[in-house]
């Protein structure tokens, strides 16, 4: 599902010259490394601020504790995601509250969210699942509407465009990760907060530093959530490269359409205010877990993102949701399969996964 040593092979000089670099420097946490990289990503995503963080569950942490949400307030987002998603509104003391996905995108669909609006609604938290960007236009509208915070989970979606924009146009933050097998990985774990409001950026970078402003003085209670410098130099070293990575997803995610275009395999929905950085090319398909068995007997790796909703999950159960009560992120569980879409696949490999759908609907 991705080929981290073969990329590191193909830009072995850049990253070996910038770690070593950092251990010169003696600067290990936060400093010059770090601020090169949050004004290099602010610039890519045409955002005015970047805060580096430990990981990309961290950076949704400090967003909502620095637009004030926390205990009381709820939150809508999708049961169909990644658990940091979830996980950081319970610690916050906010009521996660779920909406089910569209079908076609799997994405928030955004009336099920009016719908869900409450008076202790503060925000929504839309996740551009798979590299898909969640609709931009229609969120910010019922935000503003019913006056709600939007934070936007963008950890599988760098490089994303909504209506030609780059994500830094839209909402009061969002939130990247660099975990290694993200679109832009680093060698250990990072996160980053993007945002144009001056007191979102002030606030995180206050709480990501225990609570200060930089002496021993705390005007909040804060956490040690810092991005290190090896990291954003790994980062600095790969950020040329993502356009073009970025480019090889779609060309293969391109290949797969045509190949599987007339199977049983339910293609990845786009349409044009979208631009999808293909983090997982996930088709549906009704009989998954056989297709995914006869796959792997050939040697082909695929993942289920993700195998159940969190409404189900055990950890969740205290929200009182039930079976039955999101039908479509709960069918996308059943049904979805993440085909191998990394850059550094080949044609060949490419075809090789189609020949084995083909041959399995042949016979099953
Ligand atoms: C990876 C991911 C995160 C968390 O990022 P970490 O850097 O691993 O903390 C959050 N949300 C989504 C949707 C993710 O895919």
């Amino acid at each position: 599902m991705a080929d981290l040593v073969a990329q590191y092979r193909s830009i072995r000089d850049e990253v070996d010259s910038a770690i070593r670099e950092v251990l010169e420097s003696g600067h290990f946490i936060l400093g010059g490394y770090v601020e090169r990289i949050e004004q290099e990503i602010a610039a890519y995503c045409e955002a005015t601020y970047a805060i580096g963080v430990n990981s990309g569950t961290d950076a949704l942490l400090l967003s909502l504790k620095a637009l004030g949400i926390g205990k009381g307030d709820e939150v809508i987002t999708t049961p169909f995601t990644f658990v940091a998603t979830v996980e950081v509104l319970c610690h916050l003391g906010i009521r996660p509250v779920f909406a089910d996905i569209a079908p076609d995108t799997f994405l928030l669909d955004a009336r099920a969210v009016e719908r869900s609006v409450t008076p202790r609604t503060r925000a929504i938290l839309p996740v551009d699942l798979f590299g898909q960007p969640a609709d931009r236009k229609a969120f910010s509208d019922i935000a503003e509407r019913y006056g709600l915070a939007l934070v936007y989970d963008a950890a599988q979606a760098i490089g994303a465009r909504y209506a030609g924009k780059p994500l830094g146009g839209f909402g009061d933050a969002f939130t990247l990760s660099f975990f290694p097998t993200k679109n832009l990985g680093a060698y250990g774990d990072g996160g980053m907060v993007l945002t144009n409001r001056l007191d979102v950026r002030d606030a995180v970078q206050k709480l990501r530093f225990h609570g200060s402003g930089g002496g021993y003085e705390y005007d909040a209670v804060g956490y040690c959530s810092r991005l290190d410098a090896i990291q954003a130099a790994v980062l600095h070293a790969k950020l040329r490269r993502l356009d073009a990575w970025t480019e090889s997803r779609r060309i293969h995610a391109a290949r797969y359409r045509e190949a599987l275009t007339g199977t049983r395999c339910v293609l990845p929905y786009t349409d044009d205010c979208g631009f999808h950085v293909y983090h997982q090319f996930t088709i549906r398909h009704p009989q998954r877990d056989a297709l995914r068995a006869y796959l792997r007997e050939r040697g082909i790796q695929t993942g289920v993102y993700y195998p159940s909703p969190l409404h189900l999950q055990p950890a969740y159960a205290h929200l009182g949701y039930r079976s039955g009560d999101f039908p479509e992120a709960e069918r996308a569980c059943r049904e979805v399969l993440s085909l191998p879409v990394h850059p550094e696949l080949t044609n060949a490999q490419i075809d090789y996964v189609c020949d084995a759908i083909a041959e399995f609907e042949k016979c099953h």
